[in-house]
């Protein structure tokens, strides 16, 4: 259940955060007390930027190495940010003289690649440049080592900035550091200061460290007392060339972000823009308020005592990018319900990208002379089976596999170029059928080959051998009726096949039993092989085959679901594991939204009974367009602007039911995920199977019948 509620002391933290900020640009006790100011801009204000970082690292670095999709959106986000917050300052740097100055290329370089082309702004390619740097080290040498890299990172960046003074004793270091400023104004940029605190939202995200909610607090306490005693010590010694990297920080963040984990419960939605919008816009505001000033002749008030001046800065900022963000909503709005209606009710959302993506990889890993056969049995596992075939067919794939013969009809009469293997059963009644539409039939035993044969149409077909599954296929212990097939008359083979039962599970018995089932075909290819006959194309693995047992020398691997980006169970642990992309999302929408008050009932059989006044959201998907009644009450969640919200009652054919309480600001027109990302919130589908008490290839091949395919 915990994991259901949202970080709210996180979501908070950001607006102290944020106003910490501003009080580092503007100062905000000067005017009444020097050494107060310093403590709260240039040492508890030094926690802000850190804290920003560890919640990117916490969101993402847990999850790099199975995720890098996460960093990519990551950075070009920060990226597109970065590039408008550029573009809104020039004027303001026009106006500094900023392209005045000598050197102007190599400068703006520097500063777009490091210190930012505005003082605050070096966060922005800070963020990039600390993530890439983090993903790097966690994904190769692991997170714990990470820690070791970057905090060592932290110690160079820390000698070039609050104990500067000390380093620059030393000749040889003082050289170093000011050919090092030459590229960077600061070493508290991307390469020194981010990354250590990327690692240690990662680290506290991971759960590795457990520390109570009391003993975060209490060591939150002393770090940040040991850390006021060391700023003012670097302080009065006048060692500091600059003043944000202390030896206290590292602990004290982790203390601090630790205890707001603690602090669980609503999401507070738009936070995260609405902070990250007063971090760009605030020395705007802070040029207005001295403009307004100017010109109310109040510089008095509004400038010259700094509190009132840092009050209305913070107003200024936080009321413009309330509205900013206003007004991005509404715009967002309008797009989403534009698309909403083109497929009214609910609807599937194919990534065609994340399928080429797949592909791709999958045909890399394979050795080089096997080639992937797509299984895009019943429906494409969902997808759509021509669209998903006639786009691996653009890519060259030309091996498809169907189950049934009507599903390879209805390929080629789309058009699908290439062969087309029916894994499954074939009436031998419907023989001049395979025949007229070129697809190649299985044989599912021996006496079935015969019946085939004796239809009188040239048909291919790839012959099927049971090695242990006990399903379809000749016994492979009697290869002479092997043999004897490739003596009938109408039947052409081209492939010979088994399947495995237990590739996904790698415990000894399990192994040991694949490798029988696969050293027995391999026998079995030998005597045919002896007898003279040549041995047609091979194929043994499916997804589990290719990824646990890589080495097989085959001419096809038949992929399904890793084709399609995910594994059967969420505990499946592969040899080899790749860069698989979910294909497939699930949405709905909000077509009402009902309150329900305590005590009331919501659904059949009433199993939903509210404990305190509700709101309830009804989305038009049920168990008939595929999503399992077995999420029912609560044992299944979908996205709702972000947040994750439960499914409430049972679920009916045609819809279900959300418990919204708990997120404001729904509408109707909302779009709901039922499988796939909405912002940073994810749900996967081994994790829908799992709460389901299924894998994800029953509940992907079941959403073929009602629901519309959006390809994009
Ligand atoms: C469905 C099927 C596959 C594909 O299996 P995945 O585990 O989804 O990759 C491969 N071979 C046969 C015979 C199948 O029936």
């Amino acid at each position: 259940m915990n994991k259901k509620e949202a970080y709210t002391g996180i979501d908070y933290f950001r607006i102290i955060a944020a106003f910490l900020i501003i009080a580092i640009h503007t100062s905000p006790l000067t005017t009444y007390s020097y050494t107060a100011d310093f403590i709260l801009t240039r040492i508890i204000a030094r926690t802000a930027v850190p804290f920003f970082f560890m919640t990117s690292g916490f969101f993402l670095i847990s999850e790099y190495n199975y995720n890098p999709d996460k960093l990519k959106t990551f950075i070009k986000r920060t990226a597109i940010i970065y590039g408008i917050a550029i573009a809104l300052y020039i004027p303001v740097n026009i106006y500094n003289g900023y392209f005045a100055m000598d050197n102007l290329l190599p400068n703006i370089i520097k500063d777009i690649v490091f210190d930012g082309t505005l003082y605050h702004l070096w966060y922005m390619p800070a963020a990039v440049i600390g993530s890439t740097i983090t993903w790097l080290l966690v994904k190769k040498i692991s997170l714990k080592w990470a820690f070791g890299t970057t905090a060592f990172l932290y110690i160079i960046g820390m000698l070039g900035d609050s104990y500067f003074g000390f380093s620059e004793q030393i000749p040889f270091v003082k050289n170093l550091y000011s050919n090092l400023f030459e590229v960077s104004d600061y070493t508290r940029n991307g390469v020194f200061f981010a990354p250590v605190f990327f690692v240690l939202g990662g680290i506290i995200a991971s759960k590795k460290f457990h520390t109570s909610p009391r003993n975060s607090l209490i060591g939150l306490v002393v770090t940040l007392f040991l850390m006021f005693g060391e700023g003012l010590f670097l302080h009065n010694l006048n060692v500091q060339r600059h003043d944000s990297m202390y030896i206290m920080l590292i602990p004290c963040m982790f203390f601090l972000f630790t205890a707001l984990t603690y602090w669980r419960g609503r999401t507070v939605s738009g936070m995260r823009t609405w902070t990250l919008i007063i971090y760009i816009i605030h020395p705007m505001m802070i040029i207005v308020v001295r403009m307004v000033a100017k010109i109310l002749g109040l510089q008095a008030l509004l400038i010259n005592n700094s509190l009132v001046h840092y009050l209305v800065v913070s107003v200024a900022s936080a009321s413009a990018s309330f509205i900013i963000l206003a007004l991005k909503k509404r715009i967002k709005i309008n797009t989403k319900q534009a698309c909403v209606s083109d497929v009214d009710r609910s609807w599937i959302e194919v990534n065609l990208d994340n399928l080429r993506h797949n592909a791709i990889i999958l045909q890399a890993a394979m050795p080089a002379n096997c080639e992937l056969m797509a299984v895009v049995k019943a429906e494409g596992y969902g997808h759509g089976a021509v669209a998903v075939a006639k786009c691996l067919n653009q890519i060259g794939v030309t091996a498809i596999a169907v189950a049934t013969i009507d599903e390879g009809i209805e390929l080629r009469q789309c058009g699908i170029q290439g062969e087309i293997l029916i894994m499954g059963y074939t009436s031998p009644m419907r023989a001049k059928e395979l025949n007229k539409y070129d697809l190649t039939q299985t044989l599912i035993d021996y006496h079935y080959a015969l019946l085939l044969n004796k239809q009188g149409y040239k048909i291919k077909v790839h012959i099927k051998i049971d090695t242990g599954m006990h399903r379809l296929g000749f016994d492979v212990n009697s290869p002479e009726t092997v043999v004897n097939v490739f003596t009938t008359k109408n039947l052409q083979i081209c492939g010979i096949y088994t399947h495995l039962c237990v590739a996904e599970s790698l415990d000894t018995d399990s192994v040991e039993f694949t490798h029988t089932q696969v050293t027995d075909f391999y026998n079995l290819l030998d005597v045919v092989a002896r007898q003279g006959i040549a041995v047609p194309k091979i194929h043994i693995q499916s997804s589990y085959g290719l990824l646990n047992y890589t080495e097989l020398e085959c001419d096809y691997a038949r992929m399904g679901i890793a084709l399609y980006g995910v594994l059967s169970s969420k505990d499946d642990i592969t040899k080899l594991q790749l860069d698989l992309r979910p294909v497939l999302s699930l949405k709905s929408q909000v077509i009402l939204i009902r309150n329900v008050a305590k005590g009331e009932s919501v659904g059949y059989d009433r199993q939903f009974v509210a404990n305190r006044d509700s709101r309830i959201a009804i989305l038009p998907i049920g168990y008939a367009d595929g999503l399992p009644r077995n999420l029912s009450c609560g044992n299944g969640s979908v996205l709702v602007k972000g947040c994750r919200v439960p499914i409430i009652g049972r679920i009916c054919m045609d819809q279900l039911m959300l418990d919204i309480t708990d997120v404001p600001n729904v509408n109707v027109g909302d779009t709901a995920t039922l499988l796939g990302k909405d912002g940073q919130a994810e749900i996967c589908a081994t994790e829908v199977a799992e709460n389901a008490d299924t894998i994800t290839n029953e509940l992907l091949s079941k959403m073929g019948s009602r629901l519309k395919l959006v390809n994009c």
